[in-house]
């Protein structure tokens, strides 16, 4: 589903993602690892469009968002930009929710807005997912009436209606409590098992090797081992990948 080929940023002077390559196949889990400042977020923020890449090439089933032409990455049109970005979505640290919207219309404005789905369509939508996520008896509070843990499954329900075809989390818990993670580890765990596509930084190494077909670590913008789950969790090659998970569990 998506395939990247030595993806390189920097800002300014400081270079902070080099030669990222990796594969996520469709219905896999790839958990993305390492210390503070590694470029975990940058790398998903150039995924996801918020951030742009320097060099290297990233393909969404085969099709380009951009490509290396031997100098620089090359974006393409805004048209499949879009189109690819539809297709991506984003859970935050900090939940990032409308303050100011019900949690019902957190879930459903984007749908009306970008998909174009009629007012019913969108809340029969969001309805469902909250029923799923056992939110329906917040369905007309306001953010600042939910618990973190609430909060975060609710921005996961919005990320979800987008029927994205790739869900990307970046520290999903770090701002929760104990108690609270647990309840979002297990919307995430539950998806895993419904076959979506995810790709989850986190420092939970427990869960990470739970729920991963893949895992990369990073450290100062460079993939220092990336292997499927056993390789990296039980048998790290690498002396450094041992020791941050280790340091992590
Ligand atoms: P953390 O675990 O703390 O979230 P991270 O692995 O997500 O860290 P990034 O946020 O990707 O790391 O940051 C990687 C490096 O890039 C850091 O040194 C950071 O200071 C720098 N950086 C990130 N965004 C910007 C920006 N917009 N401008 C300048 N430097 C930036
Ligand atoms: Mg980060």
């Amino acid at each position: 589903l998506i395939r990247a080929n030595n993806i390189s940023k920097a800002f300014g002077e400081v270079k902070v993602l080099n030669d990222i390559s990796f594969e996520l196949k469709k219905g896999n889990v790839l958990s993305i690892l390492g210390p503070s400042g590694s470029g975990k977020s940058t790398l998903l923020r150039i995924i996801t469009q918020l951030e742009r890449a320097d060099r290297g090439s990233l393909y969404f089933n085969d099709k380009p968002l951009f490509e290396d032409d031997g100098s620089k990455a090359n974006y393409s049109n805004n048209k499949i930009a879009r189109e690819i970005g539809l297709k991506t979505g984003l859970v935050f640290q900090n939940f990032n929710l409308f303050p100011h919207f019900t949690v019902l219309r957190n879930i459903t404005e984007a749908q009306i807005a970008v998909l174009k789905r009629d007012k019913h369509e969108a809340e029969d939508r969001a309805i469902a997912l909250l029923k799923k996520l056992s939110l329906l008896d917040k369905a007309k509070a306001y953010p600042s009436q939910l618990s973190g843990g609430q909060k975060q499954r609710v921005s996961i329900a919005r990320a979800l209606a987008m029927d994205p075809e790739v869900l990307f989390f970046d520290e999903p818990t770090s701002a929760l409590d104990p108690e609270l993670t647990r309840e979002v580890l297990n919307v995430i765990k539950q998806l895993s098992e419904e076959k979506m596509t995810m790709a989850v930084v986190t420092h939970e190494m427990e869960f990470a090797k739970a729920i991963s077909d893949h895992a990369i670590f990073m450290e100062g913008g460079y993939i220092i081992e990336e292997g499927d789950k056993d390789s990296i969790f039980t048998a790290a090659e690498k002396e450094r990948t041992r020791q941050f998970i280790h340091s992590m569990s």
